[in-house]
């Protein structure tokens, strides 16, 4: 199967890019951003409780990530394969990918990191914010959430480098330059 993993800083253009992706390979889905929006907007417990971290730019525990991703690899496997956008985001979360994948003797094909400067990660945040009225797109919590992007994410491109997964994708430039940067690595995978 293709699993995609997209990585990436807030704001580099994870979705869009998961929504090409989608388009051309016929991908599934799964960003555990738009998960715990959807939770927040049925006003669910788990919703509730994820909304106290993601208000203040934190991310939701792992347990929470990881149980969910679980509920979906077992009730909605996916054909060609799986577009990961927003997960993992912690090593922990990496490993336990990892798990699931093998249990079902799967493994990631590519992690495509897009590299975008922080100046321009702030500044499309704060139009995003905008426009689309997303309550963590504030500038307070979008410099935690850079902090959080660097301190607790980042460190997992050297697990994925170590396994010779990671490539970087320069971030920058309109939505069809960066995605044909893309198309070059994913159509050179054996999958
Ligand atoms: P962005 O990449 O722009 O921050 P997302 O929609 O991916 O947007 O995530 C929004 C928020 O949802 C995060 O700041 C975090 O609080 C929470 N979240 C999403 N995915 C995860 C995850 N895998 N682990 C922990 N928290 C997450």
């Amino acid at each position: 199967m293709l699993n995609i993993v997209i990585f990436g800083a807030p704001g580099s253009g994870k979705g869009t890019q998961s929504q090409k992706l989608i388009d051309k390979y016929h991908l599934m889905h799964i960003s555990t951003g738009d998960i715990l929006r959807s939770e927040i907007e049925n006003r669910t417990e788990l919703g509730k409780h994820a909304a106290k971290f993601m208000n203040r730019g934190k991310l939701v525990p792992d347990e929470m990530v990881i149980d969910i991703l679980h509920e979906l690899f077992i009730h909605k496997p996916a054909k060609v394969g799986y577009i990961l956008d927003g997960f993992p985001r912690t090593l922990e979360q990496g490993r336990a990918l990892d798990d699931m994948l093998q249990r079902e003797n799967e493994n990631i094909k590519v992690v495509l990191s897009l590299e975008v400067d922080e100046a321009v990660l702030t500044e499309r945040l704060i139009k995003r914010g905008e426009i689309s009225g997303r309550n963590d797109d504030t500038a307070e919590t979008i410099k935690s959430r850079l902090q959080v992007y660097n301190r607790q994410t980042a460190p997992l491109k050297e697990y994925y480098a170590t396994q010779d997964k990671l490539v970087n994708i320069n971030g920058m430039g309109t939505i069809d330059e960066i995605f044909t940067r893309i198309e070059k690595v994913v159509d050179r995978l054996d999958y």
